[in-house]
């Protein structure tokens, strides 16, 4: 047996745990020679490194005996995951017997995985590119069902489309640019400088529609962050629990107990709150209680959505109006609290304290009674209208937004530069950048691009 092929890797695909089935992946060009050593078909005529791709085969994994009964699924390149040879070993699942197996794979030549490789080995084949490889990790981590849908979208290609789409009108009018530089008696930048500006504008447009879906996509990938504030007693741990659906909060008569913050994650249908339960704002001696206070500001200010629990048996007082002061501008769903005892004040008082943004709700936590439509008014302030899973494409990631930042700030440079008229070889540079920055998020070179391109769409000294 050779221990030198680095090429072909190995790697157990299912979660290590007693299972029904485990699955070990191997990727390379000696995949099935690697599995000719190990695998006994139950048909002994059978040779497993000649058999047509994309077929099973029964029979036992054998070492000095038989080591497991499994099936083999066989998926030659480039028709595969990484668009290599692969195979796929289905054993039962149990911790030992799978890795006994990806032990004999290593012995028979294979070589450990390292994380991410088998999807590194499909972007590096081409099969898929750094936005759709980015996604498949995304789509293992969603946490709802818009964060997978999401995920499927970019790698299905929708993100890689649009910035292809994109980089295509850039690197057309770099190479018309070049050209006339190279070739000024042929090519003339002056007489089309304004369909370059209004090309170089309709882009900035693109990007900049993408780049404003960061915020839904953030929200989409990692929850809704929202905190729940209101005076000591207000409800906010009983409302908690009635949305968890359990009792996790303290629930006292004592005024000011929730101390720290308390965080709680919770699906509404598919969308995820991240809520924070804090020890209300109000002026307080108590060290402990003040750090309560200081974070429940912090919180605020960070945060997509205020749950502002009032106590509609008591008039509102300074620790209300403090606590509206410190959210009246912000994204607030005012909770109306305790309407199943008699009502010293009405959603109509509250809300003259807060702009038409506002929506109010009137609940009892106590008795579960208007969480429905609390779970609504969430789902339509969030996700009604502009958002359609079907084809918009959400900015989910940190390098991809920050990508057509950069994107946007150098093509607003070339703008500039050709309403003040500047050379062009001067605003070429910028146009690069832009290039190039889009070209991080789907993982493609600049350069080779760039001079394939100008040879291809121009002829050149013509
Ligand atoms: P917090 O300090 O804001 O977290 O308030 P709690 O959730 O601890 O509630 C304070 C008190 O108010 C407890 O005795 C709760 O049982 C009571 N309470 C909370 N919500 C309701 C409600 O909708 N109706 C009634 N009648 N009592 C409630």
């Amino acid at each position: 047996m050779d221990n030198f092929n680095n090429n072909t890797i190995v790697a157990i695909a299912t979660a290590l745990n007693n299972s029904g089935i485990s699955i070990i992946r191997i990727s390379g060009d000696e995949s099935l020679n690697i599995v000719n050593k190990i695998f006994k078909p139950k048909n002994v005529d059978k040779d497993i490194t000649k058999v047509k791709s994309h077929t099973i085969h029964y029979g036992y994994i054998v070492d000095n005996g038989i080591v497991d009964e499994v099936l083999v699924s066989v998926m030659k390149g480039p028709n595969s995951y990484t668009a290599e040879d692969v195979v796929e070993i289905n054993c039962h699942g149990g911790i030992i017997v799978t890795k006994q197996i990806l032990d004999l794979c290593i012995k028979a030549g294979a070589r450990m995985a390292e994380p991410g490789e088998f999807t590194k080995r499909a972007f590096l084949n081409g099969r898929i590119d750094l936005s759709q490889a980015e996604a498949v990790t995304d789509l293992i981590n969603a946490k709802s069902d818009y964060a997978a849908k999401s995920s499927i979208n970019h790698l299905r290609g929708d993100l890689k489309n649009k910035i292809e789409e994109i980089r295509e009108v850039i690197i057309h009018d770099i190479a018309f640019i070049e050209a006339a530089l190279d070739d000024p008696e042929h090519y003339d930048v002056d007489e089309k400088t304004d369909e370059i500006r209004e090309n170089i504008v309709s882009v900035i447009d693109k990007i900049n529609k993408m780049y404003k879906t960061s915020d839904n996509g953030r929200i989409i990938k990692e929850g809704i962050n929202t905190v729940i504030v209101g005076k000591p007693n207000a409800g906010k741990s009983s409302f908690l629990n009635s949305l968890l659906g359990e009792e996790r909060a303290i629930v006292t008569d004592i005024e000011g107990t929730t101390r720290d913050v308390l965080c709680e994650e919770v699906n509404i249908d598919g969308i995820v709150l991240n809520l924070v339960d804090t020890a209300g704002i109000r002026e307080t001696k108590d060290v402990v209680e003040k750090i309560g206070v200081d974070k429940a500001k912090e919180y605020i200010e960070k945060a997509d959505l205020i749950i502002y629990i009032v106590d509609a048996t008591e008039q509102l007082d300074d620790n209300d109006y403090d606590i509206i002061d410190t959210i009246k501008n912000k994204n607030v769903i005012v909770l109306l609290n305790k309407t199943d005892l008699d009502k010293e004040i009405t959603s109509d008082y509250i809300s003259k304290k807060f702009d038409d943004t506002v929506s109010i709700l009137e609940i009892s936590a106590k008795f579960n009674e208007g969480i429905d439509k609390f779970e609504q008014i969430v789902k339509d302030k969030f996700f009604t209208g502009e958002v359609n899973y079907n084809d918009e494409v959400y900015i989910t990631n940190m390098r991809h937004k920050e990508a057509l930042f950069n994107s946007m700030d150098s093509l607003n440079n070339v703008v500039e530069s050709i309403d003040m008229c500047m050379p062009e070889d001067l605003f070429i540079v910028d146009m690069m950048n832009a290039y190039a920055s889009l070209g991080l998020i789907i993982g493609a070179e600049v350069e080779d691009d760039l001079v394939d391109k100008i040879f291809k769409e121009f002829c050149m000294g013509k």
